[in-house]
């Protein structure tokens, strides 16, 4: 036993205090068990969030509680990971690509999405942009990620007695949040500007900890700056485009401005979507400054940058007409070799066509050395799409490539998952962690030894066999794991889903109505086929389409010795009434038809309900129309947790699905006509679930098991585990745009 020493409390207080502070806890799983006991009542009201739990904590509770040697040892463990982890100098990015670690890449981002107590993202491209740095981080990449502090966030979604979204906006308190204020050698905020207009802005910045990747979120609703331009960093997209033009010219220039007033000198922007091209530009006046001619200093300039494209649907390109570049930049152009017409020929396909609007999407691709996007078919549409910019060139020839996008894989697994594994690779849990951990017990499946050890890398042994491909591999083996586990998993997940669902119902019928609609507590059925789609509601995406076999699906939801239920989530952007309606069409069929106790709509779709629906959910609809999703990545979330995908093949579908692993929705091909192809997608859909998906999962052998369904399971784990994860994606990175080829 280990005497204790009052210091070494307070260390384990500071060290608490400022592990809150890194979102590596994000994916830890010892880390948020611990701060989940601080405070269990705490952690699930303030939505999992350790630094509001440290404020309900005092430090006289905590000082005691330390007493506690179950909670000390806890503790230490949790700590010893976490030094560990970042203290690691022998990591991949350390190994292959070192020059990054004195110059990092600048990773510019409108939105990141990193936890559901930090919601400063809208959707995919902010989740993506959040594993990104997750597993720049784990892979010991020199990285900074660069955007914006906004004080409202995104909006939070409740939905009205006419079942229609209202949107509503919270503050967000830096204080109870992971953000540190970015000070000066005289603890005094760093403070830089822009001339926006004809006014000189003023913005300070937050740092927030992603393991040992900081990034940096751009505030200006500081003094003096008058209160139009304090409120410019308010909401995640908000306002009109002017509000969008000053936010990127914010997050382009500003960025630039406050990586060189914090000494740090990238060796490469990374523009991620068009949203932060304005970067370019700030990277052109610095040479031309500097004494440089403008249009050398703009050709210097682009060898600097990388820019990733995310998305065929024109809505998604920012475009801004000519007034408002010159309103915008009247001030700001002055310190460009250039006038205001210079700059729209920045932003034209024809330089010299009046008539074209500024596209970010164009500057952004004149002013990077390289650019991808991120599935081989939108590789393909995009250099269809963008072939005008390239006339001489046959299409193929387009410099645009592409790299699918993954997710990081230890912060999606749930941890009902990740406790699976280690009680199959540890055997029998020991809660401290250490003592009879690698202990063997025959009756208990593989062990591994050792399989508590904290390793260089911060990862216990076993959990560090979670991040090997072989690992995902193995589990075809059945004797690896059995049928019977894997079910009794998915048994597990999918209850867990259903209880939070029957809450999160309650909450939101209370709020409409003191009578309720449904008997909540026996809402939805733990035995059922459990189909789940959740996304931003816009209308490529086709929330509603299998609601288009409206008796189909009837026939089927009640048949009641193969039932089937669906669980919908979604916010639609707040000027979207097309995605409004179809919000209303799902929930009207969950409370009015036939449908009404085997459909629900989850109201405030956010990143912890996206964990929840991926692992409990035993199917995942995704049914964009073909092109336009240009990669998807929540269906990549749920391999790890043995819900299958059932997938137009667009997007990283496309390449993952391998015909054992999942299902697919009708070919590798469309009509180009829209009606054609929803009519001819929603009947796929419909004999694919009823013919495939339903048959396959209700098999049963004599001890009950779906057999051929588990298969698929580990078909699904073996294939698109390891290989749409960003560790591989961050990778493909690295070795084809971020270092300088020879
Ligand atoms: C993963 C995720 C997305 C992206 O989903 P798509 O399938 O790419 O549409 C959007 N929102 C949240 C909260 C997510 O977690």
């Amino acid at each position: 036993m280990r005497p204790f020493a009052v210091n070494e409390i307070t260390e384990m207080v500071t060290g608490l205090h400022q592990l809150a502070r890194n979102l590596w806890w994000t994916w830890d799983q010892d880390a948020q068990d611990l701060f989940s006991q601080l405070s269990p009542r705490s952690w699930r009201n303030l939505y999992h969030n350790p630094v509001a739990v440290l404020h309900e904590v005092s430090e006289y509770e905590l000082r005691v509680r330390l007493h506690n040697r179950l909670l000390a040892d806890q503790v230490r463990r949790v700590l010893r990971k976490w030094r560990a982890y970042m203290n690691d100098r022998d990591t991949w990015g350390a190994k292959h690509a070192p020059e990054l670690l004195d110059r990092p890449v600048a990773y510019f981002s409108a939105e990141f999405g990193f936890h559901e107590t930090l919601p400063i993202s809208a959707g995919g491209l902010g989740v993506l942009a959040g594993d990104h740095m997750k597993s720049a981080s784990d892979l010991g990449l020199g990285m900074v990620g660069l955007s914006l502090f906004y004080r409202e966030g995104y909006f939070i979604q409740t939905v009205n007695e006419e079942n229609w979204q209202v949107e509503h906006y919270a503050h967000l308190n830096p204080r109870n949040l992971p953000l540190e204020p970015v000070l000066d050698g005289n603890g005094e905020p760093v403070v830089c500007s822009l001339d926006i207009g004809m006014t000189e802005v003023f913005f300070r910045a937050w740092r927030i900890n992603v393991g040992r990747v900081p990034v940096y979120l751009l505030d200006t609703d500081i003094e003096p700056n008058e209160q139009r331009m304090r409120d410019l960093t308010l909401r995640v997209y908000g306002g009109d485009s002017t509000t969008r033009i000053m936010q990127e010219m914010l997050l382009g220039i500003g960025g630039v401005r406050l990586l060189r007033a914090l000494g740090v000198q990238p060796s490469v922007f990374h523009m991620n979507e068009g949203h932060s091209a304005f970067l370019t530009l700030e990277l052109a006046r610095e040479k031309f400054a500097a004494g440089m001619p403008w249009e050398q200093a703009l050709e210097e300039g682009r060898k600097e940058c990388v820019f990733t494209t995310h998305t065929p649907v024109p809505a998604g390109h920012d475009r801004f007409n000519k007034d408002l570049v010159g309103y915008a930049f009247s001030q700001y152009v002055r310190q460009l070799g250039t006038d205001v017409e210079g700059l729209m020929r920045l932003g034209r396909v024809k330089p010299e066509d009046h008539n074209e609007t500024f596209c970010m999407t164009v500057l952004a691709l004149r002013q990077s050395r390289a650019a991808n996007a991120v599935s081989e078919l939108h590789g393909r549409v995009s250099r269809e799409m963008w072939h005008c910019l390239y006339p001489d060139r046959p299409v193929e020839e387009v410099p645009i490539g592409h790299i699918t996008n993954g997710v990081h894989l230890l912060g999606w697994m749930k941890g009902t998952v990740r406790r699976f594994w280690r009680r199959e690779l540890c055997g029998p849990l020991n809660h401290n962690g250490s003592a009879n951990g690698g202990e063997a017990d025959a009756t208990n499946g593989p062990l591994l030894a050792d399989a508590n050890e904290i390793l260089p890398s911060g990862l216990a042994r076993w959990e560090a066999e979670l991040v090997k491909p072989e690992f995902w591999q193995r589990i075809e083996d059945p004797e690896f794991v059995k049928d019977e586990e894997l079910w009794a998993l998915r048994y597990r997940l999918r209850r867990e889903l259903i209880e939070f669902t029957r809450r999160r119902l309650l909450i939101q019928g209370e709020r409409i109505s003191r009578k309720a609609f449904i008997e909540y507590d026996h809402l939805l059925n733990v035995d059922a086929l459990t189909i789940g789609f959740a996304r931003r509601f816009a209308t490529y995406k086709r929330a509603a389409l299998i609601f288009d076999q409206f008796d189909n699906i009837v026939r089927l939801v009640k048949d009641r010795n193969q039932p089937v239920q669906f669980i919908f989530a979604g916010k639609a952007h707040p000027r979207d009434d097309e995605g409004k309606r179809l919000i209303q069409k799902i929930i009207h069929l969950s409370k009015y038809s036939d449908l009404r106790g085997h459909l629900v709509f989850i109201e405030d779709y956010d990143i912890h309900v996206a964990r929840m629906m991926v692992s409990g959910c035993d199917v995942w609809l995704n049914n964009p129309r073909r092109p336009l999703e240009a990669s998807g990545t929540s269906g990549m979330k749920c391999g790890p947790h043995g819900c299958l995908n059932l997938s137009i093949l667009d997007g990283w579908w496309r390449e993952g699905y391998d015909g054992t692993n999942g299902f697919a929705i009708g070919e590798d091909s469309h009509p180009d006509n829209i009606q054609e192809q929803d009519r001819i997608d929603s009947a796929n859909l419909y004999r694919v679930l009823s013919e495939q998906v339903i048959p396959l999962f209700y098999n049963r052998d004599e001890a009950g098991i779906p057999r051929q369904w588990i298969r698929m399971m580990r078909r699904a784990m073996a294939t698109l585990v390891p290989r749409f994860t960003t560790d591989r994606m961050v990778r493909e990175y690295v070795e084809r745009y971020y270092l300088p080829r020879s």
